[in-house]
């Protein structure tokens, strides 16, 4: 006998992963010069210079056993004191080391926290499309359930009477990505404004807290000037969920955090219910390499500069090729108008062309297919013609 829900997680891929299978299996066959990836958001850009520096120093300076052993389960004290020391310059936001706990990057982060709020099996959990596919799994496994509310489309912005309505005496929390996966929509504190508002009411109204669970894996990711609001300063019970992922392109390192500022209702409890959660998972610690390199790498930023360019290119040739694009303020991702309506078979027509991008539907917006541009300058240049003959076979 094996779990049935462990089986069915396992034995059905994503439609990411399936893209990403195709590709290689085309790649073999035609070049990977010839196959158009877009599916993956991979970031392209090597890490910061000094992250490899910070690895050669370490491993070639500290005492092996410290650099390979466990760390303490919520992470070495100095590397959550280096980040406190970073958030606290950037955002003014009276934070210490025992508000963080490391973790293996925003999956791990999401999948504790929303455990530790997981009451029982009513327990709700509600976010907006179009959404992170995989929230669903971490909601559920951890024995809870996952409402989508549809977005205020064609901007992505919170429809607020949807939202409302959605919340149930049930709920724990909202969860909220900005800069998004896949929008790039980043939230103003005027929108936070109003959702504090409304959480604070519904809080009252139903007779406990509701979290706000803000999923900032893009933070750094933003462009022309963007801000992204420090979320506890506007909604005191937020549970930040941070990864290293993206900003610092180092998605298999696995490392980020999970953020439990003071000015959350009865914090330590909240933070220790965390812990014991991600304890449960079973990862007994973040890497202990990758942590001594964050300490050294709180400053360090993504190199914006190609990622701006990439979109620019991409958005520009879309346009001209007749597609329907919103500017993205952030994240490295374009979402897309399929233009006949219907992303999942556009995407069976640009799989014909070996353009491989990801319908719509699995983020809760099926009329609009995702591109990640953290890709090849070269590759994009390449496509735009392919993508006007793809508009072409749907006139
Ligand atoms: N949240 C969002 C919105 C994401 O896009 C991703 C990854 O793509 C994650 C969470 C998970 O990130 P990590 O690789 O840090 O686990």
């Amino acid at each position: 006998m094996i779990n049935q829900d462990a089986y069915r997680l396992g034995s059905q891929k994503s439609g990411i992963r399936e893209l990403f299978e195709f590709g290689n299996k085309r790649a073999a066959e035609v070049g990977r010069e010839n196959v158009y990836d877009f599916s993956i958001g991979n970031p392209s850009e090597p890490a910061p210079k000094e992250v490899n520096e910070a690895i050669i120093d370490i491993i070639s300076n500290i005492d092996s056993v410290k650099v390979h052993g466990y760390t303490s389960a919520q992470g070495n004290a100095s590397t959550r004191k280096a980040i406190a020391d970073d958030m606290n310059d950037r955002f003014d936001a009276g934070l210490t080391e025992d508000n963080f706990y490391m973790t293996c990057g925003a999956a791990a982060s999401l999948t504790s926290v929303l455990r530790a709020l997981t009451i029982d099996a009513n327990t709700e959990f509600v976010t907006v499309a179009p959404f992170f596919p995989e929230y669903s799994v971490f909601a559920t496994i951890g024995g809870g359930k996952l409402k989508v509310v549809e977005p205020d489309i064609p901007d992505f912005q919170i429809l607020f009477n949807k939202l409302e309505d959605a919340i149930t005496k049930n709920t724990q929390a909202i969860i909220i990505n900005s800069p998004n996966n896949p929008s790039g929509v980043i939230y103003s504190e005027e929108t936070l404004v109003k959702l504090a508002e409304l959480l604070r009411n519904k809080s009252t109204e139903i007779g406990h807290t509701i979290y706000l669970i803000a999923d900032e894996p893009y933070r750094e990711l933003v462009y022309d000037g963007a801000v992204v609001p420090y979320v506890p300063a506007i909604y005191n019970n937020t549970i930040i969920c941070y990864s290293y992922s993206k900003s610092l392109s180092l998605p298999g390192e696995r490392i980020g955090y999970v953020l439990v500022p003071n000015c959350v209702d009865d914090w330590k409890r909240v933070y220790d219910a965390v812990a014991g959660a991600a304890r449960n998972m079973g990862y007994v610690c973040a890497p202990a390499l990758t942590q001594l390199v964050i300490e050294r790498c709180t400053k360090c930023r993504p190199n914006l500069e190609a990622y701006a360019k990439n979109r620019k290119l991409l958005m520009d040739g879309l346009a001209e090729a007749g597609y329907t694009v919103a500017d993205p303020a952030g994240a490295f991702y374009l979402f897309v108008k399929a233009p006949n309506g219907d992303s999942a078979a556009f995407s069976e027509i640009g799989k014909k062309h070996d353009v491989l991008l990801v319908p719509g539907g699995s983020f809760g917006c099926p009329e609009y297919f995702r591109l990640c541009y953290c890709v090849p300058e070269d590759m994009i240049k390449r496509s735009i013609p392919i993508f006007k003959a793809m508009i072409d076979e749907c006139k």
